[in-house]
């Protein structure tokens, strides 16, 4: 079945990754900007990881037979460093245009600092601006409830921004009705260890539906998992779902919410519609 990962780190991966998950069915990643797992020591450092996500990421994706779109933003954990997060967010208005940007991501907070709390406004201001789909990073652990409420309470001080653009990532059991009875998108990122996994993701998709919500594996340079999302597949077949709700889950979420952006294609001579008959 095909499917769209929209939340891959595929800077942290392989090519081999890219291989796989072309193999298993995935069409398309999208990539948000995010924590090297070290500080960049200087606001170049940034310039070149952009550099990095709109250039050379979609023709490493192009080799495997994949789409590559990114995202852009000062990541939840460096955001704590108002000096540095100044002279980035200064940055990204000249990159917007780019022709994979999706839009500003991911953003939100880490441990809920005064701190990361202005450069997270100041990044929805950005966007809403600018008229930019935005992907949010939601605290993990102890942090998430309060960190969600926070992130949800900010968005609501921006009403240029609609509710259905913005994807309130990292949503667990506990977060997972705020975010959508605010008319926003909720994302459910699966691991193998932490986090959500994806019996968990099947049991949140029987209780609340297919509406708004999407599913990725995050792909990133800690223990994660590229095939998350044909693992999920597999776990919706074996408590016997329909293959039209899986594909709606992992197809054509990520086109109606991507697809706001005019950026986001689908690939030559797939349709939603079409996909599903090619199972
Ligand atoms: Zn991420």
């Amino acid at each position: 079945m095909r499917y769209i990962d929209h939340h891959a780190h595929m800077a942290s991966r392989t090519t081999d990754d890219y291989a796989q998950m072309a193999l298993t069915g995935c069409v398309a990643v999208t990539e948000p900007a995010f924590w090297a797992g070290w500080d960049r020591s200087s606001p170049e450092g940034f310039d070149d990881y952009f550099r990095q996500l709109m250039e050379f990421e979609p023709k490493r994706a192009a080799a495997a037979g994949m789409q590559h779109y990114t995202w852009l933003g000062m990541n939840p954990k460096e955001s704590d460093n108002r000096e540095m997060s100044i002279e980035v967010l200064r940055r990204i208005p000249a990159l917007l245009p780019g022709p994979t940007v999706l839009g500003i991501g991911e953003i939100g907070l880490n441990r809920v600092t005064t701190n990361e709390i202005t450069t997270y406004t100041e990044q929805v201001a950005l966007a809403a601006e600018h008229g930019q789909l935005v992907l949010i990073h939601t605290p993990h652990l102890e942090d998430k409830l309060k960190g969600t409420r926070i992130t949800l309470d900010v968005l609501r001080q921006f009403p240029a921004l609609p509710a259905g653009h913005v994807l309130v990532d990292h949503a667990e059991e506990h977060t997972v009705e705020a975010i959508l009875d605010g008319g926003f998108w909720a994302g459910l990122t699966l691991y193998p260890q932490t986090k959500v996994s994806a019996p968990r993701a099947v049991d949140m998709i029987e209780k609340y539906g297919p509406e708004r919500l999407l599913v990725a594996g995050a792909c990133d340079w800690g223990p994660s998992e590229p095939l998350a999302v044909p693992k999920f597949i597999a776990e919706m077949r074996r408590r016997r779902h329909s293959e039209a709700l899986i594909h709606r889950v992992v197809f054509e979420n990520p086109v109606q919410f991507l697809g706001q952006s005019p950026k986001f294609r689908l690939p030559a001579g797939v349709t939603a519609a079409a996909a599903t008959q090619a199972g």
